[in-house]
């Protein structure tokens, strides 16, 4: 694929942040990548420019029928300053699944992979020099074409923006309070739950809020049909240790298949624990709380890797989690992830790409 590079000039170039003090995407590097489909020509004008506004007209088909989906990766700065991507191709391959599901383009993973190295080696001095914080990479596709009839567009954007952001954990690595909704449903069967699809995140947050507004970070979500299987947690894919047993639901269809559960649910294979992906329920979960054999939740998902869980709250009821304090196999998994990710440390699987 062609790609042209317009830099910015020098006196453009915006100030880097205090890499301490980062939030999670408020501030965009100097520099993105776009490029546009039209329907009969495929992907063209392959282009990395000034980080700027784009012209939509008010028409555009995303702004009325929602074909948007996204992705979300990160690069690390290494010791020596070299630059860390993990499983970046798996991001694109999902955007294809995503994109299918949507009725958009696919995208040529190999050579839009070529166009985000090329992006990251522009913005190196971007990615924070500070331990747990990393460049997020949001790529996006969007419908373009204007019109108001409901059918696929034929014409989309197609772009990769990237942000600073802090480490997740600044305080330490600490469990979160989760409270368990089955008033709000995230994903129904035959849905869009296994697309990273906007509309998915739109339709999560009164939940997200309400739970807020009671005091809890996440909400976790069941099915929508029982409302007692267990889906995800918030934005991340979630895990139990119940005895000797690591618990997963399985991809449903309404569940989103994360790298990081992947990469987990490798880890803990070769660490030679049993693994099981089934489906569970709210209620088996409880009920292991209180027989003493939960001894283990927590997410999975890039943002924050691995987010331990202290307690289920449902329906007026409370279950902690190892008295609310981080698990061994949480701690573990954390710590090998990162390890993996900032270049501390070599892995069998291929999954570390350097730019
Ligand atoms: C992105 C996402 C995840 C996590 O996926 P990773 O590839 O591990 O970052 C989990 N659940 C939902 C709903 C997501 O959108």
């Amino acid at each position: 694929m062609e790609i042209t590079i317009e830099k910015a000039s020098e006196s453009d170039l915006k100030a880097k942040p205090d890499g301490n003090s980062l939030g999670f995407g408020a501030i965009f590097t100097d520099h993105m990548f776009a490029m546009d489909y039209d329907e009969g020509q495929g992907w063209h004008d392959a282009r990395v420019t000034r980080y700027s506004n784009f012209s939509l007209d008010p028409a555009a088909m995303v702004l009325h029928y929602g074909q948007a989906i996204f992705e979300g990766l990160k690069a690390y700065r290494g010791k020596d300053g070299q630059i860390f991507l993990f499983r970046p191709k798996d991001n694109l391959a999902r955007m294809n699944l995503s994109a299918t599901r949507m009725c958009m383009p696919n995208l040529d993973v190999d050579a839009v992979y070529e166009c985000l190295r090329e992006l990251l080696k522009l913005e190196k001095a971007w990615v924070p020099d500070v331990e747990g914080a990393s460049l997020y990479i949001r790529p996006t596709m969007v419908a373009t074409e204007a019109g108001l009839g409901v059918r696929p567009a034929e014409k989309y954007l197609f772009f990769i923006i990237l942000t600073p952001v802090g480490a997740y954990y600044p305080e330490g690595f600490n469990p979160v309070k989760i409270y368990v909704t089955d008033k709000y449903v995230r994903a129904v069967p035959g849905g869009v739950g296994n697309a990273k699809t906007a509309g998915n995140y739109a339709a999560s947050i009164m939940a997200a809020q309400e739970a807020h507004k009671q005091g809890f970070t996440q909400v976790l979500w069941l099915d929508a049909v029982h409302r007692k299987y267990i889906e995800e947690v918030g934005t991340m894919n979630i895990f139990f240790v119940i005895g000797d047993e690591v618990v997963t639901p399985p991809l449903s269809g309404s569940i989103l298949a994360g790298i990081t559960r992947d990469s987990v649910l490798q880890l803990v294979r070769d660490w030679g624990h049993k693994v099981v992906e089934r489906p569970i329920t709210i209620d088996e979960v409880f009920q292991a709380g209180e027989q003493g054999t939960l001894t283990e939740a927590f997410g999975t998902g890039t943002a924050a890797v691995i987010s331990p869980v202290g307690s289920f709250h449902y329906n007026g009821n409370t279950c902690s989690v190892n008295n609310g304090k981080t698990g061994a196999l949480a701690q573990r998994l954390f710590d090998e992830l990162q390890d993996m990710q900032y270049g501390r440390k070599s892995e069998p699987y291929g999954w570390i790409e350097t730019v």
